[in-house]
C-alpha cells in the first residue's frame, strides 16, 4: 500500500509539473505549426512536402501529449458538481456518432430516460468518455460496433464501452494504465492513465476486459449522486 501511495504522489507531482508547463509549450507549438504551413506552400517537391507531413503530424501528437497532461494534472483540486450524466452522454454522441461513421463503425447506444447524477466536473468525464471511445475506434480500423451502454445497479451507474476490435493480449492487459504505456505507432500511452485518475478522483473505477480478435469492453463505475 505505501509503494502505490508512493507512486501516486509522484504521478501527482509530475502531473502537476507537466500541467503547468504545458500552456508554456503550446503557444510556442502554434507558432511552429503557423510557419510549418507556410513553408510546405514554398517548398512543393515531393521530398519536401512528406517532411512536412511527418513535421505536423509529430506536433499533432506533442499536442495531444500536452492536453493529456493537463487533465493528469490536478483532478481533486477541481470544482466538482452534481451532474446529470444524460446530459453529458447527450453532448457527446453525436460526435462519437460521427466520429462512427468516418470508421465505418455502427454505434449502438443503450441509455435509460431517466436522469442519473453523478458528482464529477463534466469537462474531465467527457475527456474519459472520449478517450475510450478513440481506443475503441483505434481498435476497429476495418470498422465494426460500438456498443455504448449504460445501467444502474446498487446505487452505482456504469458506463460500459465496448468494440469489435483486435481486443489486447493478456499479457499487455495489466500495462494498460502504465503512463506512456502504447502499441501503436503515434500513440501517446497516456488516455486511460488520464481517465484512471478522473475517475478515481469522482470515486469511481474503471475496469477493461478484452478478448484478443474478439474486442474489448471497458467499464467506469460510479457512485450515484442525491439528486
Ligand atoms: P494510446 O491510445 O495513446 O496508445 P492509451 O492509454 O489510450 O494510449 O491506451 C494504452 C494502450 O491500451 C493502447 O495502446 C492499446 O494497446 C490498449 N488499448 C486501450 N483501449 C483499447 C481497445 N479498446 N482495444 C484494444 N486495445 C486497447
Ligand atoms: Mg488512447
Amino acid at each position: 500500500i505505501e509503494k502505490k501511495q508512493n507512486e501516486i504522489q509522484k504521478l501527482e507531482l509530475v502531473g502537476n509539473l507537466a500541467a503547468s508547463s504545458a500552456h508554456e509549450i503550446r503557444n510556442p507549438l502554434t507558432g511552429i505549426k503557423g510557419l510549418i504551413q507556410l513553408l510546405s506552400e514554398k517548398y512543393k517537391s515531393e521530398e519536401d512536402q512528406l517532411y512536412f507531413s511527418i513535421i505536423q503530424t509529430e506536433i499533432t501528437r506533442i499536442n495531444e501529449i500536452v492536453s493529456q497532461f493537463l487533465f493528469l494534472g490536478k483532478p481533486t483540486a477541481l470544482k466538482k458538481q452534481n451532474i446529470n450524466l444524460q446530459q453529458i452522454i447527450h453532448e457527446l454522441k453525436p460526435l462519437i456518432v460521427s466520429e462512427g461513421n468516418l470508421n465505418n463503425v455502427e454505434c449502438r447506444f443503450t441509455i435509460p430516460e431517466k436522469n442519473i447524477p453523478i458528482v464529477c466536473t463534466a469537462d474531465q468525464m467527457k475527456q474519459v468518455i472520449l478517450n475510450t471511445t478513440k481506443n475503441a475506434f483505434e481498435a476497429m480500423t476495418g470498422g465494426g460496433i460500438l456498443t455504448f451502454t449504460i445501467f444502474e445497479h446498487a446505487g452505482k451507474v456504469t458506463i460500459s464501452i465496448k468494440d469489435s476490435g483486435v481486443g489486447i493480449p493478456p499479457s499487455q492487459l495489466k500495462k494498460l494504465f502504465q503512463p506512456f504505456y502504447t502499441s501503436k505507432d503515434t500513440g501517446t500511452g497516456l488516455g486511460l492513465i488520464v481517465c484512471k485518475r478522473i475517475i478515481q478522483s469522482f470515486h469511481g473505477e474503471i475496469y477493461i476486459t478484452s478478448k484478443e480478435n474478439i474486442g474489448t469492453k471497458v467499464e467506469i463505475v460510479l457512485p450515484i449522486a442525491a439528486s
